[in-house]
C-alpha cells in the first residue's frame, strides 16, 4: 500500500485513505467517513485516514475469526511463530527512520524520542520471538501410572486491541507480539488521534506474510471502532490500555460475554525522596518522571514526597530546573520535551492545574501555554505545585501532563502512607542511599512497578501492570505471554476400567 507520498520538512501528507486493513486487504470505510491527521506541534496535516463504521469493525472481526478457526496461524508450530516475530524485530530495525517520523508526526514528540521507541518496541518483539515456543506445557504427576495428566497451552483466539496514543505503536507493539506469538488472530483499534505507525506496522505483517484476517486493523473514536471489541461475542480477549474511565466502560462492556479482559489504565505516581537520597541524581531523575514526553506518561512521577527536612532545598533546585526546560518541535535540535497531544488536552491539563490553585496548592513554576512560535501547538510549561495535601484533586486525579505535586513526609510509614494513598498502583520510585530502607520501602509500596534509585526504565522480560484500579493483567515478561493463552489440562486414563460406582443392573 502505498499511504505516504508526499513529505515536507515536518509533514508527511496521506493520500489514500484505504487505511482500515481487513483480511489482508486495505479498505476505506464502509461510508466513505474520513479523519484529518494534525501534528500537535504545529498543527500542520499529517494525513487523512478513514473511520471504522460498526460494520467495518465486524468484518474484521469475522476475519479474525475465520482466520483463527482456520488454524492458519494458530496451527503454525510456536517456534515458527517465534522465527517470524524475529523477522518482525529485525525489519523493523531496517524501517525504523520511516516508523519513527510517522510516530513523531502524530504525536508531536521528539524524533529522537520516537526512534528509541522504535528500537524498544523491536525489542518487544525479539523478546516475544524468542520465548515463543518454549512453554512446552508440563507433566502433571497424577498419582496414578495409568494416568497421563499433561497441561498444554492454546491461543485465546480472537483479540481485541485497543491502544492510546501516548506511546500508540509500543502500547500496541506489547499487545500485538505476545498475541502473535501465541498463535491469535486480531483486531488493532489504535487511538483515532495517532493512527500511522499502526498502518506501517500492518503492512509490515503483511510484507512479512502473515496470512490475511490474522492481523487487522481498525481505525476511528473508541464508541465506534473499539466498542465492538469489548462487546461482540467472537471476540475471546479484550487488552485495553488507556484511560481509567474508559477502562470500566470496557470491563463492563466486556462482561456482557464473559470475555477475556486486560487493562493497563492511569497512575499516580509517588516519587519518594529520603533526606540521604543522592541530591543531584534525585533532583535530576524526579525532573526527568515529571516532565518526559511533557508528563504524557502512565507512570509518570507526578506526586513527589519529599522528606521534609530536605523538602525546600530540593524543591528550590528542582524550580530551578524546571524553568530551563527548551519546549519545541519534534525536528527543533535545541527542544527537550513536546507538545501535549491535542488543544482539548491542554484545555484539561489547564483546568486541572486551576483547580488545585482553587483548592490551595501554590504555583512554583509553570502552568502557562507555550508563547510565540509554540502558539502553533499545544505546549504547557512544566508545573510544579507545593503546599498540596491529601484529598485535593491534583494529587488524585491523573493530570496526564507536566504537573507535578509536593507532599513532605518526617518517618518513613508516613512516606509508605502516603506513597500508597491513590486508587492507582502502577509504578513508584524510592531514592535512598539506605540498601534496608530501599528494600523495606519496595516491599511495601502498593505498586506494580518499584524503581530504587532510578525512574522511569523497564524491560521487554519483566512484567508491567497495575495495582488496584491501574489494571488487571500484567503486560511483557512470560506472563505477558500468559495472557494470550489458554490452559488446557489433558487427562488421560491409559487403562480404562469400571468405576463400580454405580451398581451394574
Ligand atoms: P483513552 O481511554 O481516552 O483512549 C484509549 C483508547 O481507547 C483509544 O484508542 C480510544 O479511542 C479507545 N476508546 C475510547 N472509548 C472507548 C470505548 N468505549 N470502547 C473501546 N475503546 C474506546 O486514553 P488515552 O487518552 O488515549 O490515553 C491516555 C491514558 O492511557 C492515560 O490514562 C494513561 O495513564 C493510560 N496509559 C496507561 C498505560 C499503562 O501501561 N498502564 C500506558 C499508556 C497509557
Amino acid at each position: 500500500m502505498s499511504t505516504m507520498t508526499t513529505t515536507t520538512t515536518t509533514t508527511t501528507t496521506t493520500t489514500t485513505t484505504a487505511t482500515l486493513f481487513i483480511n489482508g486487504q486495505w479498505i476505506a470505510s464502509a461510508d466513505a467517513g474520513t479523519r484529518l491527521i494534525s501534528c500537535p506541534a504545529d498543527g500542520e496535516p499529517v494525513g487523512t485516514v478513514s473511520e471504522a463504521t460498526t460494520a467495518d469493525v465486524h468484518a474484521a472481526i469475522s476475519a479474525a475469526r475465520t482466520a483463527f478457526d482456520s488454524g492458519v496461524w494458530s496451527s503454525v508450530p510456536a517456534p515458527e511463530r517465534g522465527d517470524f516475530l524475529l523477522r518482525v524485530g529485525a525489519e523493523l530495525r531496517v524501517r525504523k527512520a520511516e516508523f519513527a517520523r510517522a510516530e513523531t508526526l502524530d504525536t508531536g514528540k521528539r524524533l529522537v524520542e520516537s526512534e528509541i521507541d522504535m528500537d524498544d518496541i523491536a525489542n518487544c518483539f525479539t523478546y516475544f520471538g524468542k520465548l515463543a515456543g518454549q512453554d512446552a506445557g508440563r507433566i502433571v504427576d497424577a498419582g496414578d501410572e495409568n494416568v497421563v495428566s499433561r497441561i498444554v497451552v492454546e491461543p485465546v483466539g480472537v483479540c481485541g486491541l485497543i491502544a492510546p496514543w501516548n506511546y500508540p505503536l509500543l502500547q500496541a507493539a506489547w499487545k500485538i507480539a505476545p498475541a502473535i506469538a501465541a498463535g491469535n488472530s486480531f483486531i488493532l483499534k489504535p487511538s483515532e488521534l495517532t493512527p500511522h505507525t499502526a498502518i506501517l506496522m500492518m503492512v509490515l505483517l503483511d510484507d512479512l506474510g502473515l496470512p490475511a484476517g490474522v492481523a487487522n486493523l481498525v481505525l476511528g473514536v473508541g464508541a465506534v471502532a473499539g466498542a465492538p471489541l469489548s462487546s461482540h461475542p467472537d471476540v475471546d480477549l479484550v487488552s485495553f490500555t488507556g484511560g481509567l474511565q474508559t477502562g470500566k466502560i470496557i470491563a463492563a462492556a466486556a462482561a456482557g460475554t464473559v470475555k477475556r479482559v486486560a487493562l493497563e489504565l492511569g497512575g499516580k505516581n509517588p516519587n519518594v525522596i529520603f533526606a540521604d537520597a543522592d541530591f543531584d541524581a534525585a533532583v535530576d531523575n524526579a525532573l526527568n518522571g515529571a516532565f518526559v514526553h511533557s508528563g504524557q506518561v502512565c507512570s509518570a512521577g507526578s506526586r513527589l514526597v519529599i522528606e521534609a527536612s530536605i523538602a525546600d532545598r530540593f524543591v528550590d533546585e528542582l524550580v530551578r530546573r524546571a524553568n530551563q526546560i527548551q519546549l519545541g518541535g519534534p525536528f527543533d535540535a535545541d527542544a527537550e520535551t513536546g507538545p501535549l497531544i491535542s488543544a482539548a488536552h491542554r484545555d484539561k491539563v489547564s483546568a486541572y492545574v486551576k483547580k488545585g490553585l482553587d483548592e490551595g496548592a501554590r504555583l512554583r513554576c509553570g502552568g502557562t501555554w507555550g508563547t510565540g512560535d509554540l502558539e502553533k501547538g499545544f505546549y504547557y510549561t512544566p508545573t510544579i505545585l507545593d503546599q498540596v495535601e491529601r484529598g485535593m484533586s491534583v494529587v488524585i486525579d491523573e493530570a496526564f501532563g507536566p504537573v507535578v505535586t509536593v507532599e513532605t513526609f518526617e518517618t518513613e510509614d508516613e512516606a509508605v502512607l502516603i506513597a500508597n494513598d491513590t486508587v492507582y498502583g502502577l509504578a513508584g520510585a524510592v531514592w535512598t542511599q539506605d540498601a534496608g530502607r530501599a528494600q523495606r520501602m519496595a516491599k511495601r509500596l502498593r505498586h506494580g512497578t518499584v524503581w530504587i534509585n532510578d525512574f522511569h526504565p523497564y524491560l521487554p522480560q519483566a512484567e508491567w501492570g497495575g495495582y488496584g484500579q491501574s489494571g488487571i493483567g500484567r503486560e511483557l515478561g512470560p506472563n505477558g505471554l500468559a495472557e494470550y493463552q489458554e490452559t488446557k489440562h489433558i487427562y488421560q486414563n491409559i487403562a480404562p476400567a469400571v468405576t463400580g460406582w454405580f451398581a451394574a443392573r
